[in-house]
C-alpha cells in the first residue's frame, strides 16, 4: 500500500513539464466527464484539444501532481469559457432598462420574468412585466399570476388579467412596443418583455421575436434555455443567436438532474455570458450565475479550486525543499518529520472526498479508504509525549519509556509500538528514496 502511495506522490515535485502520457490520461477522464455532463460533442472536442495543448506547454507546479495540474488548467479554461467573472445585468443609463426574453416554449421564460422581477424589486427597482406572448391562450394569464406573486404590475392584453394598464390585443409586436412606452411614461425603471416560445426552431415565430426586438431595442436580450436539453443546446442556441440575437443567457431547470453541460455548450458556441440560473418553480429559486461553480459542477468534482488551494497549502514548497536537503545531508528522517508529514496529510482535509473528486486518482482513493484522520491525532499525542531525545533517537525507547509515553498520550503500549513500527518502515523508505534521488513522498500511511 505504502509503495503505491509513494509512487503516486513521487510525481508530485518532478521538475520540468508534464508528460504527454499523464496529460492524455487526464484529458481522457475530462472528456468523459464533459460528455457525461451533456456537453455537446463538438464543444468537447475543441475544448479538450485546447486543454491538451496548454497542458503540454505548462510548467510543472511544485505543489500539484500531474492530474491536479491538468484539472487546474481545465478548470481555468472552463471558467473562462463560462464568462470568467459573474456578469451583472446591464442597466440602461436612461431608464427604463428594456429586457427581452427569448427561447423555446417551456424553457422557463415566463417563470423567469417573475423571478427577475422579484429579484429586481428586492434591489429597489420598479419593474413592469409585458405579456407579448399571444401564441398560447393562457400565456398572458400565466404572466399575470407570476406578476402578482412577484408583487409587480403587468401590461397584459387580456380581459381576465388584472392590469393597471390598458393594453391592445392581437399583435405581440404592438403589445411589446406599447408596454415599453407605458413603462417609460409611468416611470418604471425596468421593463421585462415576455415573448412567445416555440417548440422547435420555427421561422415564423423567430421572425416575430426579431420584430419585437426591433420594436423595443432591448438593452438586454436574454436567451432562456432549459439545462436538461443536453446535446440539442448548441443547435438551439445557434438558431436563436442567428434569428434574434441575444446578449446574455439564463439557464433554467438546473435543479433537476441536469449537470450543466448546456451551459458550456451555449457559452462556448455563442460567446455570450450566462447571467442567472433558475433552480426551481418557485420565484425565489433563482441565483446569480457563478462560472467557477458551474465549471466544478460540469466536471462533477466538487469545488476544484478549493481542492487545489488545499493541496497547495498542504505541500508547502519550502518545507519540502528543507526536507529534501535534510535527507540529502544524511541527517535522516526523524519522528518529528514523520509527524509533520502526517499533519500535512490531515491538513488536506477530507482527503478521501477530495480524491473522489479528481479523475484518475482511483489508486489514491483506494489507499485512503483506510486513512483515519483520528489516527493522526493519536500519532501526534504519542510523539508529543516523547522527550526530544526519544524523538531524535527512537531506538532508546525501551519498555518503561513505552509505558510512560502511552500513559502520557492516553494511548496503549500497543499503539506506541504500532507507531514505532510504522515510523521505522517509513524511515527505511525515505532513506532509499533519498539514495535514489527521489523526493520525499508520504510514507507511513496507516493501512
Ligand atoms: P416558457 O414557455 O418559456 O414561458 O416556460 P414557463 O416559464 O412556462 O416554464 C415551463 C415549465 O417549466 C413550467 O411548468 C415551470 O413551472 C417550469 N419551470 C420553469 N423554470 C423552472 C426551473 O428552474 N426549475 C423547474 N423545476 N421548473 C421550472
Ligand atoms: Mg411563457
Amino acid at each position: 500500500l505504502s509503495d503505491r502511495l509513494t509512487s503516486t506522490f513521487k510525481n508530485l515535485r518532478t521538475k520540468g513539464r508534464l508528460s504527454e502520457a499523464d496529460i492524455d490520461a487526464t484529458v481522457r477522464e475530462i472528456r468523459r466527464a464533459l460528455l457525461d455532463a451533456d456537453v455537446a460533442v463538438s464543444v468537447v472536442r475543441a475544448f479538450t484539444a485546447s486543454v491538451r495543448e496548454r497542458a503540454l506547454s505548462a510548467e510543472v507546479s511544485g505543489a500539484l501532481n500531474p492530474a491536479q495540474q491538468v484539472v487546474k488548467i481545465v478548470n481555468e479554461e472552463l471558467v473562462g469559457i463560462l464568462g470568467g467573472a459573474t456578469r451583472q445585468l446591464r442597466l440602461a443609463k436612461n431608464p427604463p432598462t428594456v429586457i427581452m426574453l427569448a427561447g423555446l416554449q417551456g424553457a422557463g421564460k415566463t417563470t423567469l420574468a417573475g423571478k427577475l422581477a422579484l429579484h429586481l424589486r428586492s434591489q429597489g427597482h420598479t419593474p413592469l412585466l409585458v405579456a407579448a406572448d399571444l401564441q398560447r391562450p393562457n400565456a398572458v394569464t400565466q404572466l399575470g399570476v407570476v406578476a402578482e406573486r412577484a408583487g409587480v404590475p403587468v401590461f397584459a392584453p387580456h380581459p381576465g388579467v388584472a392590469s393597471e394598464y390598458e393594453a391592445p390585443t392581437g399583435d405581440p409586436v404592438w403589445v411589446a412596443r406599447e408596454g415599453v412606452a407605458t413603462a417609460r411614461s409611468r416611470h418604471h425603471d425596468v421593463v421585462i418583455v415576455d415573448t412567445a416560445g416555440r417548440l422547435g426552431v420555427d421561422a415564423e415565430l423567430m421572425q416575430q421575436a426579431a420584430d419585437i426586438r426591433d420594436a423595443i431595442e432591448p438593452d438586454e436580450t436574454i436567451f432562456v434555455i432549459d439545462a436538461m436539453i443536453g446535446q440539442d443546446a448548441v443547435a438551439t442556441a445557434q438558431a436563436f443567436l442567428d434569428g434574434v440575437g441575444f446578449s446574455g443567457v439564463v439557464l433554467s431547470k438546473l435543479d433537476g438532474d441536469a449537470r450543466g453541460g448546456a451551459a458550456l455548450s451555449v457559452a462556448s458556441v455563442t460567446g455570450r455570458p450566462i447571467l442567472f440560473a433558475s433552480t426551481g418553480e418557485k420565484l425565489t429559486d433563482f441565483e446569480v450565475f457563478h462560472p467557477d461553480r458551474m465549471a466544478s459542477r460540469i466536471l462533477d468534482m466538487g469545488d476544484v479550486l478549493t481542492l487545489i488551494e488545499q493541496a497547495e497549502r498542504a505541500f508547502d514548497a519550502d518545507q519540502a525543499e528543507a526536507m529534501a536537503s535534510k535527507l540529502a545531508s544524511g541527517e535522516g528522517f526523524t519522528l518529528e518529520d514523520f509527524l509533520v508529514q502526517m499533519q500535512q496529510l490531515k491538513q488536506m482535509g477530507s482527503m478521501k472526498k477530495m480524491l473522489g473528486m479528481l479523475p484518475g486518482m482511483g489508486q489514491m482513493r483506494e489507499a485512503l479508504e483506510n486513512f483515519d484522520e483520528r489516527e493522526v491525532d493519536r500519532i501526534e499525542a504519542i510523539v508529543r509525549s516523547m522527550t526530544p531525545a526519544e524523538r531524535r533517537t527512537p531506538k532508546i525507547i525501551n519498555g518503561s519509556r513505552r509505558a510512560r509515553i502511552a500513559k502520557g498520550s492516553g494511548t496503549t503500549t500497543t499503539d506506541v509500538n504500532g507507531l514505532l513500527e510504522r515510523f521505522t518502515a517509513a524511515q527505511k523508505m525515505m532513506a532509499q528514496m533519498s539514495k535514489g534521488g527521489g523526493m520525499p513522498g508520504m510514507p507511513g500511511m496507516p493501512g
